[in-house]
């Protein structure tokens, strides 16, 4: 059995005393809300923090507000209250299916957007017990200095896993982030570095209290996952993808690939073979193919890395085709 090591844990009832103590604490410090990655990775030894700062107990976390400019999600929602929201499933359903497809329905109850959008980065050499770490000396991720990827690699190369991600940014959601004496807004696209440690821009003290989300004013947007097991599993392709129509063509697109490198990836070129035109079987077969070149999946995760990469061309022709009109065609992508 693993068991956690030990470590102090506090349980502050304001955002103000919970970044004053993650602060005051320093880099041995951490925040949890739902615990369901913290917590097995501190089994795992994969994280070590001395200090945990809860953030169950922090009413305005949890909150959901609705106004003219869009959603404000708290960043300590669970899972499962988003999924089930009406309002949130009316406007944005490609959100709530994202989220129903992360792990499980107990899971997703303790679960929190915030913990997933700052889900830690996975590699099959990192996601492992310590004795089989230790096995290997470790790697560069954790205790160890090459990357068994690539063992050539300056950088880590674990790679970005985390469900609602590439929706969120084809959403344009904004990430609210909170330090003592300071408040900052940024794009959630602008949260990741391509780096499999240093995968967040956030500095370590900045608590995420919300995530927003503008109005859906005319997107539409779809997610599909890559996973071994349908019943649960972490991505390891997925598409995030949102369309603005104008007349009967696409006015504006956001395509996002996760699972294939330490950050979401923006697929721009696909994005502008799309815009000023019909969304049909040529357009979504010219833009399924043009984003299978940026995709670079490593050998990191399950499945073969060059089937990940041939599976891109036809999950984004997925993710495009719900966007089409019920009843059309589907592209033919192999
Ligand atoms: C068996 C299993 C299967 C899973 N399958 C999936 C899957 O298919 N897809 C998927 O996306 N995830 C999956 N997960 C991972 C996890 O359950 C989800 O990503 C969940 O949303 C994490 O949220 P949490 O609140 O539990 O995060 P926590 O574990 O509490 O936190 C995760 C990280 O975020 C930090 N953090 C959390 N909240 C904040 C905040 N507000 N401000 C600053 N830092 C914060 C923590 O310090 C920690 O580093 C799985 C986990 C397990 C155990």
């Amino acid at each position: 059995m693993m068991r956690l090591p030990k470590f102090r844990y506090f349980s502050p009832t304001s955002v103000r005393e919970a970044v004053r103590i993650r602060a005051g604490e320093g880099p041995d410090a951490a925040y949890v809300a739902g615990g369901t990655d913290l917590y097995p990775n501190m089994k795992r030894r994969q994280q070590t923090p001395k200090v945990v700062v809860g953030l169950s107990r922090i009413p305005a976390l949890s909150r959901l507000s609705v106004g003219r400019e869009g959603f404000a999600i708290g960043a300590a929602m669970p899972l499962s209250a988003i999924e089930r929201h009406r309002r949130v499933r009316r406007e944005h359903p490609a959100l709530v299916h994202a989220i129903s497809e992360i792990s499980t329905p107990p899971l997703r109850n303790m679960g929190t957007l915030g913990g997933n959008v700052l889900l830690d980065t996975r590699c099959n050499y990192y996601d492992q017990n310590f004795e089989w770490r230790q096995a290997i000396d470790f790697c560069m991720k954790k205790d160890g200095t090459v990357c068994w990827v690539a063992p050539g690699s300056p950088k880590c190369l674990a790679v970005q896993s985390a469900d609602s991600v590439p929706v969120l940014i084809a959403l344009a959601a904004r990430a609210v982030l909170v330090s003592p004496g300071r408040e900052r807004e940024v794009a959630v696209e602008d949260l990741y570095r391509n780096d499999g440690i240093h995968y967040l821009t956030k500095r370590p003290e900045e608590l995420l209290t919300a995530i927003r989300i503008p109005r859906a004013d005319g997107w539409r947007a779809s997610y599909r996952k890559l996973r071994r097991r349908g019943a649960f599993d972490f991505p390891v392709l997925s598409v995030g993808a949102a369309l603005r129509f104008e007349g009967g063509s696409t006015a504006e697109a956001r395509l996002v690939l996760g699972g294939v490198s330490s950050a979401p990836l923006r697929l721009s070129v696909a994005e502008s073979i799309l815009v000023g035109r019909p969304l049909d079987r040529e357009a979504v077969e010219d833009a399924a193919q043009a984003a299978a070149g940026p995709s670079r999946p490593m050998d990191n995760t399950d499945f073969s890395f060059l089937w990940r990469k041939q599976m891109t061309r036809r999950f984004v022709a997925f993710a495009l085709d719900a966007l089409r009109e019920p009843g059309t065609p589907a592209a033919a992508v192999s």
